[in-house]
Parts: structure tokens; sequence; C-alpha cells
């Protein structure tokens, strides 16, 4: 994850929209695919820290289909999976368990 900390702390947003209108008001510009759903997960997360935190399974590179599967039922209940599934699917990225899923395969 990159740190983008640009926007204050105390600031939170309700929609993807609504802070992409922020950065753009302030010249603040999104440098990569993904990166206004990872600020508006890092503020969800802020919130409510999610079971993952802390699990270095989540960050892996590889995982057993036996892993996947027990990290699978710690997301299921997340209350921060919209938030995750939409940085995921947006940044499709190469490493990690994100939303009940890796995303290190192309879309068909
Ligand atoms: S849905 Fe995302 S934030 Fe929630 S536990 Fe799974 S990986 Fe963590």
């Amino acid at each position: 994850m990159t740190e983008n900390a640009a926007e204050p702390a105390e600031m939170r947003f309700d929609t993807v929209e609504a802070l992409e209108a922020y950065l753009a008001a302030t010249n603040q510009p999104t440098n990569a695919p993904g990166d206004t759903q990872l600020r508006m997960l890092r503020h969800a997360m802020q919130d409510t820290p999610p079971a993952c935190r802390d699990d270095e399974r989540f960050v892996a590179d590889y995982l057993t289909a036996q892993h996947r599967v027990e990290l699978g039922r710690i997301c299921r209940p997340c209350p921060l999976r919209n938030q995750c599934r939409a940085y995921a699917t947006r940044a499709r990225p190469e490493a990690g368990f994100w939303a009940g899923q890796m995303y290190d395969q192309p879309t068909g």
C-alpha cells in the first residue's frame, strides 16, 4: 500500500465520489488505480479495525487452498468488505487476500 496522507485524518467521506471531488478541489491527483478506494478503506479501518489486521496471511504472495478457505471465513462477515472489494477490484493487487479472494489472476 502506498501512503497518501494528504487529507486530514479527521475528514470522512461517505462516497468515493465525495473524496474524489475533495482531492480534485485541493489539487491532489490520485496516482494509481484504486488509490481513492484505498483511502476510503483506510478511513473505514480507522473507525472499524478489521479482523485481518496483524494477520500476515492477508498480505502473503501465495496462499494454500486451505488458507484461502480460512481467510474467506474471516472476510465474509467483515463490515468493511464492500470498501475492501471496491479497492481490490479496481487496483487488482498482486499480493494479499482482499474481501474474500486473491486478485492476482487476470479477469477474463
Ligand atoms: S474484507 Fe477486507 S478488510 Fe475485511 S477482513 Fe477481509 S481483507 Fe480484511
